[in-house]
């Protein structure tokens, strides 16, 4: 057989995807991966594909989120759910230095031990974009956040070409899927019960060339795995739902930039304002968003400091305070902000969009709004002017 290489196609059933999953682990990797848990389809560490969340479907519509058990459906037939790479590779909450009184004077604590290197399965195709994304933040703005870097550096990605939409799914919009893009280690198409794995890199192949199941695909057989995410897209253009679900959502991307940043006065940001709670979760799920804030928490005795970073977000009152006050005290200014940095701001700041699709901020939004929807409405009526939001 042909040794794997970047771009040779491989079978693997499932006893190979567990193989593979043996070898990462083998390897010092801690593995994660999709499985059911708390209602939902999260990332959490995965033991074996048994906990894979084989014959599940999510169903997910704008403030809406439900499993469906279904025998027919395969291994990676759901989408995205609430968690990204993003909680991983830039956690909610991480302690950055820590500090002892002592003899009069604050010691810090040396760093903490390097954690294991990471395995992610399952990673989408809008979630490798949203990676492209952070990596410009947090290693290609000027300054490399050494933690970041110290997990990216050392993860390894398993990518899922999709062949199943939910109705918030946009991706193809943003042209960041359903195919997975370039960034990936492995990449699997689910054809029949089996995995067509396309290999992304030396690491890749390095992993598979342990696997023993591991047969090449005929060419007749790449092009059949590779029309699987390109029917998808053809579909989600087409706007054709898989039958008895509502059509994926799709947004016209045609000067957004100029769009957004010619109507900071349009009378939608009121209208978005008077639904929106303020309750910060869009941020919270969406895979590109990078705001933190640093604390200082002491313990009791005051002898012991711990310097930790958090995820903040726009949305909230106190992230724009200057001088006493919030720069943006209302919640149509902070709307506009949100929309505004991730569709036009990031493309002047990071040369690319700061969304990628995966239609998380419309799923998890409490009252449903749609981004997708407040866009279109703005360019619908694009120039109408009136009082400007408080
Ligand atoms: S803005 Fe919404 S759809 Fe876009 S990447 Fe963030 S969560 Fe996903
Ligand atoms: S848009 Fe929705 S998720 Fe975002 S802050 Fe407003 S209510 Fe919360």
């Amino acid at each position: 057989m042909t040794s794997p290489h970047t771009g040779s196609w491989h079978w693997l059933d499932a006893h190979g995807l567990q193989a593979v999953i043996d070898v990462l682990r083998a390897d010092g990797h801690r593995v994660v991966g999709p499985r059911v848990a708390d209602g939902a389809i999260v990332i959490r560490d995965l033991d074996s594909i048994a906990d894979l969340p084989t014959g599940w479907l999510d169903e997910q519509d704008g403030g809406s989120y439900r499993l469906r058990h279904d025998p027919a459906a395969g291994t990676f037939d759901h989408v995205v759910g609430p968690h990204s790479l993003k909680n991983f590779l830039f956690p909610a909450r991480e302690t950055i230095a820590s500090f002892t009184r002592q003899d009069g004077g604050w010691q810090q604590a040396p760093a903490a031990e390097p954690e294991p290197p990471l395995a992610v399965l399952g990673v989408r195709g809008c979630d490798l974009a949203a990676l492209a994304v952070q990596d410009r933040v947090f290693l290609g703005s000027g300054y490399v956040d050494a933690a970041y870097q110290a997990r990216r550096e050392r993860l390894f990605v398993v990518a899922v070409n999709c062949r199943r939409a939910a109705a918030t799914c946009f991706c193809h919009s943003m042209g960041c899927g359903p195919a997975a893009g370039a960034g990936f280690d492995l990449a699997l198409t689910e054809i029949d019960g089996r995995f067509a794995c396309e290999v992304g890199s030396d690491r890749g192949a390095g992993v598979l060339a342990r696997v023993p199941t591991a047969a090449l695909l005929t060419p007749a057989e790449i092009d059949a795995a590779r029309r699987v995410p390109r029917d998808l897209e053809q579909r989600m253009h087409d706007r054709r739902p898989d039958a008895g679900a509502p059509a994926p959502r799709s947004l016209d991307t045609h000067g957004i930039r100029d769009l957004l940043m010619a109507n900071p006065d349009h009378p939608r940001w009121d209208e978005v304002a008077s639904r929106c709670l303020s309750c910060t979760n869009c941020t919270l799920v969406c895979p590109t968003c990078f705001c933190a804030s640093v604390q200082e928490v002491a313990d009791l005795s005051g002898d012991h400091v711990d310097r930790e970073r958090h995820w903040a977000s726009c949305f909230s009152l106190d992230h724009s305070r200057m001088h006493g006050q919030p720069v943006r005290s209302t919640t149509a200014s902070r709307y506009r902000q949100w929309a505004t940095h991730k569709f036009a701001g990031w493309i002047d700041q990071f040369g690319t969009s700061g969304c990628t699709g995966c239609g998380r901020c419309i799923t998890w939004c409490p009252v449903g709004i749609d981004v997708t929807a407040e866009i279109a409405a703005i360019r619908a009526t694009d120039g109408v002017v009136t009082e400007p939001p408080r």
